[in-house]
């Protein structure tokens, strides 16, 4: 079962995907390196700039869309997480940016001149924290000054721009926690080398992600997003979306697994007969795929309220964490499922197992999720 409506859209990116089989996949991980094939394949085709008003050169698309073209991703085997950060980043810039930013960086971003898979908000000292960032930005004249660090940003490497979050007013001076914080659209063609540094993070996973250093990097003043002081508003709403999205990508990713193990299940003989037909065999697959289908429904609520302007905090949440338990306990399903060869690369299952096991952390982790419905949907005292 999935949403009607969006047939077109699953369609062609299902066929972009056929080009960028389990192999190449595979190939990629085992290298550590980035898809950049399949990604120029998609900014090709118009999918990463799906979601640019049709004036600036996209197709004016909304988030329910974007999640299409994710989820359809994951759904084949692939791996969104390279790309997925230009679709969130897209939302900030075209709901906050001035005229003069989207005038200018809209039509390069469509026309796939440039890219903005990149998001700065993570930092070592301060984790989920994030009212407590220690990143600075120092207006001087013309120019705004950041010092600090951020740790866990991915694509750097493979990106021309950065949403970063820092610090205008220091904390003691503000009334709210939530005030005092700015977004900035960083060049990173002209920072990284000039005040800026970039360390890659091996993990466990192949996500290119970083540790970022901050020593007087000078950013023209007109490189801020929206109203200085305001940045947190912003970068909500951007976390709502990409919340959303990496909802509909671990969708994708149950999907993926539940048609795995139940063509396995269906294939595999053992005891003279296929494994699929043991109850202790078809029933977790079965209950995977009830979480999946569940959690979707939240998934399309939260792409409603958020296409319709309502807000979609809540909903997102909600729909992220039921998603990633979901594709997680899939995940699960389909190497048990596989047995011993589940653990086998060809088979590309422990590849997708580490790549869906990440969501249940980034980009929130789970227990923040449970805090948030506990304190803001249930009005339970705050726990920190
Ligand atoms: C591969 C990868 C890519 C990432 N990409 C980006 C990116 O592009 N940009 C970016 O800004 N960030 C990125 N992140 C960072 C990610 O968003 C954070 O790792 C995540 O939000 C958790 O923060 P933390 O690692 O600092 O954990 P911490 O905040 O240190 O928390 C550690 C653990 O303690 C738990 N915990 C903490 N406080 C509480 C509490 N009060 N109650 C209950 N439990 C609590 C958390 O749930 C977590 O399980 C990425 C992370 C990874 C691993």
């Amino acid at each position: 079962m999935q949403q009607a409506g969006y047939d077109d859209i699953r369609e062609g990116v299902r066929a972009l995907c056929a080009h960028y089989d389990g192999a190449y996949w595979r190939k990629v991980d085992e290298a550590r390196g980035f898809p950049e094939a399949f990604v120029h394949a998609l900014t090709e085709a118009g999918w990463l700039s799906a979601m640019i008003p049709a004036e600036y050169g996209g197709s004016g698309l909304g988030l329910s869309e974007a999640s299409v073209i994710l989820e359809e991703i994951n759904r084949c085997g692939g791996n969104s997480g390279t790309v997925h950060g230009q679709m969130y980043n897209l939302f900030t810039l075209v709901r906050n940016g001035s005229a003069a930013q989207k005038d200018y960086y809209l039509p390069r971003l469509a026309s796939g001149e440039l890219r903005l898979q990149s998001m700065g908000v993570t930092e070592p000292t301060t984790g989920t924290d994030t009212t407590r960032i220690k990143t600075t930005a120092v207006r001087r004249g013309d120019r705004y000054v950041i010092n600090g660090q951020k740790v866990w940003i991915s694509r750097v490497q493979h990106s021309d721009l950065m949403i970063l979050l820092a610090r205008t007013t220091p904390l003691v001076e503000v009334v709210k926690k939530t005030e005092g914080m700015s977004i900035f659209l960083v060049d990173l063609r002209e920072a990284i080398g000039h005040g800026m540094e970039v360390r890659p993070i091996a993990n466990m996973v192949n996500h290119e992600t970083n540790e970022l250093f901050f020593d007087n990097l000078e950013l023209p003043a007109d490189s801020l997003i929206g109203e200085e002081g305001k940045g947190f508003r912003y970068i909500l709403d951007g976390l709502n979306a990409e919340r959303t999205l990496i909802a509909a990508e671990c969708i994708g990713d149950g999907r993926w697994f539940i048609e795995k193990a139940t063509g396995y299940a269906r294939e595999r003989q053992v005891f003279g007969r296929p494994i699929g037909q043991n109850q202790g065999v078809q029933f977790p697959i079965a209950e995977a795929h009830i979480e999946v289908e569940a959690a979707d429904l939240m998934r399309w609520r939260a792409c409603g309220e958020y296409d319709g302007g309502q807000p979609a905090g809540a909903s997102a949440n909600m729909a992220k964490y039921l998603a990633a338990k979901a594709s997680w306990e899939a995940a699960n399903v389909c190497l048990q499922t596989h047995g011993g060869f589940g653990f086998a690369c060809e088979y590309d299952v422990e590849r997708k197992f580490r790549e869906t096991r990440l969501y249940q952390v980034a980009p929130i982790s789970t227990n923040l999720i449970l805090s948030y419905v506990a304190e803001h949907l249930l009005g339970l005292p705050r726990s920190f």
